[in-house]
Parts: structure tokens; sequence; C-alpha cells
């Protein structure tokens, strides 16, 4: 199951070609030293996770989805249950937008990469060194 082995690896913070290593430096999105700081590799299977320069840019669209579904909510729960003005629902939107942030950042950038690296139970059970899944070589240092 795909969806599943996405969700995990987004919310968990976990690589998500092993599901060992992290992504982000630090699991709290929130601190301010490095709660945003990707890191550049795996620590447990070597992944790459910037596959080109640039790569990132397409999680912005993820992040923007993410947004989008929190302004969604907000509006729905107003427009057939709640009835609040005007003001109020855009300080909610506004704030909730700003407030979840760094949730919006690192889920966006955890499942741009998610789109392009599947899971692989193989090298979950087995710590490898310097294995690209980018490249069809495979190699090992000894
Ligand atoms: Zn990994």
């Amino acid at each position: 199951m795909i969806i599943p082995e996405i969700v995990y690896s987004v919310v968990a913070n976990k690589c998500p070609h092993c599901h060992k290593g992290k992504v982000f430096e630090n699991n709290n999105p929130y601190s301010f030293n490095n709660g945003l700081k990707m890191k550049t590799t795996c620590s447990e299977c070597s992944l790459k996770y910037e596959r080109e320069p640039g790569f990132f840019y397409g999680a912005l669209y993820v992040s923007y989805a993410f947004s989008s579904g929190i302004f969604i909510t907000l509006y729905l729960l107003d427009a057939i249950w709640i009835h609040m003005n005007t003001t109020l629902l855009l300080t909610l939107v506004v704030s909730g937008i700003i407030g979840l942030y760094p949730f919006s950042f690192r889920w966006g950038k955890a499942m741009w990469l998610n789109f392009f690296v599947r899971y692989d139970k193989k090298y979950a059970n087995q710590k490898q060194n310097h294995i690209s899944v980018f490249s069809s070589k495979k190699t090992i240092n000894t």
C-alpha cells in the first residue's frame, strides 16, 4: 500500500526510501534553530534528498494545496454551520495559515519527495552505504 507508507513518511519525518533516517534535522517543526532545516542525505540509506538544483520548487504546489485546504475547510465550516462575520473568518484563515506554516512547509517538501521515491523494504531491513536510487549503478564501500 503506497498511501499509508507516504503518510507515515511525511508525518513521522522519515526517509521515504528506508523509513529509518530523518528528512528534517529536528522532529519539532516549531524549533527556531533547525525546525525547517532539511538534511542533504539520509543517514541510513544515503539517499540524496535534493535530486537536482531547484527540485523542491515543486513542493510549493503541495504547500499551496495545504493552505488552500485550510481556507476551504474554514470557509465551508462558516458557510454551513458557524456563520461568523467576514473579518473574523479572514483573521482565522490568515492566522491558521501562518500558524500552520511550519507543518505546511515540511509536509510539502516531504510529500514532494515521496512522489519520486518509493519505500523499499530491502533498504529498511539492512543498513546500506552509498546507494543511490536515482542511478542504475549501486556501489557499496567496503
Ligand atoms: Zn533512507
